[in-house]
């Protein structure tokens, strides 16, 4: 295997430091270059300040084959970038004609003048490389003491499609033909610390050779295995990383929602397609959530009826009667839930319905705990029925989305006739 070509990112702009705005740039490029074998060594935030700027550069040139800086090429007075790489080259900047064209252009076809101050976009370090502008920004290229230096603009729709018209493409012939794989193995109703139970001999045995590599990826109560290979060929790394993926496939048994790109409302759309059903939901706790994860899904008009969202017990009531469930058991209820489900799915006419209540706190309500989800489903072939799921305590928003996963995922198991229950 050859030796990895070595990588630094550089995110400029004082609203990052400021915390006003997220750093997504440096992740996607990240991404991006971990497809290409490309590793990537340090990342690097550095406000609009000339010296601070040239010194995060110079020294990410010094360690790196290449570094790539995104930001600070806007047409203000803070926008330094192509001033710091000039500098640390030691040329001056060049105007280019064809992107003074470009940005005259620009602003005609918006029925605008140019403002004076865009015409520092045309100008460019010289002897670099122009990366074509997908705004106004052009980026730029230039080898800088034994690295080669890419600048990219800092507005992400316009930074990602330049790297991967350009920079992309450039560093993995520059890698060579060594690729760098990943695939995930989705779970859903289990927690992070079970999932890293039952793949531990995995990936105690996988440790010692380091390729294929397993990561955790946890959230909203969904734990993504992701297992990365890396090799000469995408097909030599997919054969180090397949036969992980179907190894843990096993281990995990029903807790596996899917594979790569399918998570566990996919599952959901999958099922409900192979069946031949459609869906209605009413929702309480969740507010329209499980339906929003649900729209997510292309094709979901085929089998979506709809979702109601039944937030208030006056609600409740005018949707599924309740009679004597309220009184008996209150609004969060299995009772309730179950209510819920029948109405929703005879209300809007399809074959599964699915009730959510449950508290999300901070509160308690009615006497029932914060992080109580209760989801009900009434599907063909067998009576309604509800599970009482305990959350782990959170903040609502996180509660929310917790809940709204642990939803899906009750759903998924008895669509898929699975006996063991999630959470
Ligand atoms: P422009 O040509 O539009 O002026 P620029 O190269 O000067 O682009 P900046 O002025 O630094 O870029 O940033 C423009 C916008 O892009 C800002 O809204 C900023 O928040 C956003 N942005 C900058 N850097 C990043 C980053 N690393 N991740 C995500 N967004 C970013
Ligand atoms: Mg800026």
């Amino acid at each position: 295997m050859s030796r990895g070509l070595s990588a630094e990112i550089i995110a400029v702009g004082t609203e990052l430091l400021l915390g006003d705005a997220v750093d997504t740039n440096s992740a996607h490029l990240s991404q991006r270059l971990a497809e290409i074998g490309v590793d990537v060594y340090r990342h690097t935030t550095v406000g609009d300040n000339p010296a601070r700027l040239e010194t995060a550069i110079a020294e990410a040139c010094a360690r790196a084959d290449a570094v790539l800086v995104t930001g600070g090429l806007g047409p203000t007075q803070d926008d330094l970038t192509r001033d710091a790489v000039a500098a640390l080259a030691g040329v001056a900047l060049e105007r280019h004609e064809r992107l003074v064209a470009h940005l005259d252009r620009f602003f005609r076809d918006r029925g605008r003048e140019m403002p004076v101050a865009n015409l520092r976009q045309a100008d460019l370090p010289a002897g670099a490389r122009v990366l074509d502008p997908v705004g106004t920004a052009a980026g730029f290229a230039l080898e800088v003491a034994g690295a080669t230096v890419y600048c990219l603009p800092g507005v992400p729709r316009e930074m990602a499609p330049m790297a991967d018209a350009d920079v992309v493409p450039e560093l993995a012939a520059r890698a060579g033909a060594r690729v760098t794989v990943s695939r995930l193995v989705r779970t859903a109703g289990m927690s992070e610390s079970l999932v890293a139970e039952r793949a531990g001999a995995i990936v105690e045995r996988l440790d010692e050779a380091g390729n294929p590599t397993v990561a955790f990826l946890a959230s909203r109560g969904e734990t993504r295995v992701r297992v990365t290979g890396k090799a000469d060929s995408r097909e030599a790394a997919l054969a180090l990383v397949d036969p992980v993926v179907e190894e843990l496939v096993d281990l995990l048994g029903a807790g596996v929602a899917g594979l790569d790109d399918e998570g566990v409302e996919h599952a959901v759309a999958r099922l409900l397609r192979e069946r031949g059903w459609t869906l209605a939901l009413a929702e309480s706790v969740t507010g329209g959530l499980v339906a929003g994860r649900l729209v997510g899904v292309p094709g979901a008009s085929d089998w979506l009826r709809g979702g109601l969202v039944v937030y208030a017990t006056a609600s409740k009531r005018a949707l599924a009667g309740l009679g004597d469930v309220l009184a008996a058991h209150g609004p969060v209820s299995e009772g309730t839930s179950i209510a819920l489900a029948t109405a929703a799915r005879e209300r809007l006419d399809a074959d599964v319905g699915v009730g959510v209540t449950g508290v999300a706190g901070p509160d308690e309500q009615d006497g029932v705990a914060p992080g109580t989800v209760i989801v009900a489903v009434d599907l063909p072939g067998r009576p309604p029925g509800a599970r009482t799921i305990t959350l782990p305590p959170r903040e609502r928003p996180a509660l929310l989305e917790f809940a709204t996963s642990a939803v899906l995922d009750h759903l998924r198991r008895l669509l898929a006739d699975v006996d063991a229950p999630g959470w």
